[in-house]
């Protein structure tokens, strides 16, 4: 099995990427002194690279996209790698057309990128027959803001769905199909919302934003600029980090250096997080 899968119970999950961004450590963590880096080197450096991962979940009955990534979107910050993501899911053998449900952790431009793509002037579900879904609070809160300029990439990657009825606004704990669970993980988000997966006694939780990097498995109350409620992100970080030691599952994370595939271990009292290479 290539490095970027694994299998849980009768599913497996590749980790595929739409490229990567560079963040100014202390512009995304503004409120830490320099002494709380020192614990972890491979932030020793002003800036980091961030992943921007996305998940596919192939069971025996469906097949599951999570996130869609930053596709030709512009974050405003350096992006040395982008628009990956179908020539990954290629690499897989994944045709767009094969994605039963694309799900949407939340209604961030490097989350939803390429749920649209422009095939000669027109705008086309780049998945023609997934279903899409999103959590319910999170449109309720981006769709407020759909004509502020940094928020226009709703207009083109999100609304359209939602007119042509692909877009399902969901709320609380559904399932997508038999094994795959949503978690309600608010804070990052409203609707923010993570993935339990569970099969044949193996389980694995998709995290989405609820964590940025590894050492905020330890370092529970660092909530980033971009989470928009930092004190419920520290909660809900804190409860989901719980969660997973409790039931022993692997930690899934789009964002962590790829493929974004660890395990919770205890170093002393501490926890802290370990990727399985
Ligand atoms: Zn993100």
């Amino acid at each position: 099995m290539p490095l970027n899968s694994v299998k849980v119970g009768n599913f497996y999950i590749h980790s595929v990427s739409d490229g990567y961004m560079i963040f100014q450590r202390d512009a995304f963590f503004p409120n830490l002194p320099i002494e709380s880096w020192k614990p972890y080197p491979s932030y020793s450096d002003p800036k980091f690279e961030m992943n921007i991962g996305s998940f596919v979940i192939e069971g025996a009955d469906k097949t599951i996209l999570v996130d869609t990534g930053l596709g030709k979107l512009n974050h405003h910050i350096e992006q040395p790698m982008r628009e990956t993501l179908l020539s990954e899911l290629e690499a897989f053998s994944i045709k767009p057309t094969d994605i039963d449900i694309v799900f949407l952790t939340h209604l961030h431009l490097d989350h939803v990128g390429t749920n649209m793509t422009r095939d000669n002037g027109v705008w086309k579900q780049t998945f023609p027959n997934a279903q899409y879904m999103v959590g319910k609070s999170d449109w309720e809160m981006f769709s407020r803001m759909i004509n502020n300029p940094s928020f226009k990439y709703l207009e083109e990657q999100v609304q359209p769905l939602l007119s042509n009825g692909s877009l399902y606004l969901f709320e609380g704990e559904i399932p997508l199909t038999e094994g795959v669970v949503t978690i309600p993980t608010p804070g990052h988000t409203p609707g923010h919302t993570s993935l339990l997966i569970e099969s044949d006694g193996a389980k694995a939780v998709i995290m989405g934003d609820t964590v940025h990097i590894p050492p905020q498995v330890e370092q529970i109350s660092w909530s980033p600029v971009p989470d928009r409620d930092k004190a419920l992100s520290a909660e809900t970080r804190s409860d989901l980090m719980d969660f997973i030691e409790k039931e022993q599952a692997l930690i899934i994370s789009g964002h962590f250096p790829k493929p974004g595939f660890g395990e919770i271990i205890q170093v002393g009292s501490t926890r802290s997080y370990r990727p399985i290479t």
